[in-house]
């Protein structure tokens, strides 16, 4: 397994169910080497059908935070367009953040941490050579690519890069919310709020603990930084309260309190990337179907994790079988979602901004 993400983690911690071991190489030195980022919401149909695969429910849902689906919508002069409470015992897409459901998922696992891998080789022989960046390399009967939009692996089974959609994320935080900002910690509620503009949206997003992340959204060429020193908070704070300029002050103060910031041009692979399989390389999650954010990675990966470890759980002997079986289905649904998700990036970052409320009130009917 290459990758400890969402995708390898529940891959992993469901064959351990089952009574498997698997190695798990992950690049990063240690689990909190960086950030988590924000908030995730876990749907009923996929990351928490992952979650109950794993036998993990319980935990989660003393974690899980029901209260943060809710949703507020507002209009960039600040009138309340929706808000969109959920019913107290809506367990449908309830939040958790990504830190917590990955030592959710670690618990009894061994991590390999700080082995990146370089290069995934198949067809040797001896099984499938895995380079690693340290220099050491190893071989496996089975080698599974979940590490991501800029996979290593993906190469050894597809030619295909993520492209640029034309939608940048400019991501920032805000600590201690209710303490430090009682006016914005009102603005946001238990939940999200999301302002759109032409071509340009601004989201609040609560996490635990009173940490907010705030995103601003626009269309843009992938070289709109290049007068833009990404590292200066303040020169990035300065162009982005430009972009934003005329919308509400709380608004506004939504990016004059944030913090650091954090470029996040939004990519994608092909809408129905597939692939010939290859025999004893495989790929899980955003490695093979990068698609926008719009809360279905994490879940499609998860889900993808889970339902791979159980096929090769019950088919230990047939792996190549185990593997293809598992590859058409998760093809054919993350088709399906790159589909709806491209729409509806288009739909939130519009030059029409009714349309995204349009797609609100088409997801949440109130
Ligand atoms: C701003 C934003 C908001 C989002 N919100 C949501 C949401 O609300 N709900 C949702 O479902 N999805 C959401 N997503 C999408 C979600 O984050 C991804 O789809 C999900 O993390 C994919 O999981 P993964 O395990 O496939 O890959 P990743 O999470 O990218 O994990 C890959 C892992 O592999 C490791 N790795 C990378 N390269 C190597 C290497 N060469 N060798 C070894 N290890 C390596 C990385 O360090 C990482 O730990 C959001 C994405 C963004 C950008």
């Amino acid at each position: 397994m290459v990758g400890g993400g969402p995708a390898g983690l529940t891959f992993a911690r469901v064959l351990h169910r089952h009574g498997h071991s698997v190695a798990v190489l992950e690049r990063d030195p240690s689990p909190g080497a960086r950030p988590a980022g924000g908030t995730l919401d876990l749907h009923e149909g996929l990351g928490q059908l992952a979650l109950e695969k794993a036998g993990l429910m319980a935990e989660f849902q003393a974690l899980a935070r029901p209260e943060g689906q809710a949703m507020r919508i507002l209009a960039t002069d600040g009138t309340v367009l929706r808000d969109w409470q959920p019913a107290p015992d809506d367990r449908a897409n309830p939040e958790i953040d990504r830190g917590q459901l990955r030592d959710l998922l670690l618990g009894p696992l061994e991590v390999q941490w700080g082995r990146g891998v370089t290069e995934v080789v198949p067809g040797t022989g001896d099984g499938v050579l895995v380079k690693c960046a340290d220099g050491s390399q190893e071989t496996f009967d089975l080698v599974v690519g979940a590490d991501g939009a800029w996979s290593r692996v993906r190469p050894a089974v597809s030619p295909a890069t993520p492209h640029y959609t034309g939608v940048t994320y400019v991501e920032t935080s805000i600590d201690d919310i209710d303490t430090r900002h009682p006016d914005l910690a009102r603005l946001i509620g238990d939940g999200s709020v999301a302002v759109y503009g032409v071509n340009r949206s601004l989201v609040a997003q609560r996490n635990s603990g009173g940490h907010v992340k705030v995103y601003a959204k626009f269309r843009a060429p992938s070289d709109w930084h290049t007068d833009l020193d990404l590292t200066d908070a303040e020169a990035v704070r300065s162009g982005l309260l430009a972009l934003f300029d005329g919308w509400a002050a709380p608004l506004l103060d939504l990016l004059r309190h944030g913090d650091t910031f954090v470029h996040r041009p939004l990519h994608v692979l092909p809408v129905s990337h597939t692939w010939t399989h290859v025999p004893g390389v495989t790929l899980l999650g955003d490695a093979a179907h990068l698609m926008p954010p719009l809360g279905a990675g994490a879940n499609l990966a998860m889900l993808e994790g889970a339902e791979l470890a159980e096929s090769i759980a019950s088919n230990p002997v047939d792996l190549d079988e185990a593997v293809r079986a598992f590859e058409a289905r998760m093809w054919a649904r993350a088709e399906r979602w790159a589909k709806i998700t491209t729409a509806g990036l288009d739909r939130l970052v519009s030059a029409d901004p009714a349309e995204a409320v349009a797609l609100f009130d088409q997801v949440q009917p109130s």
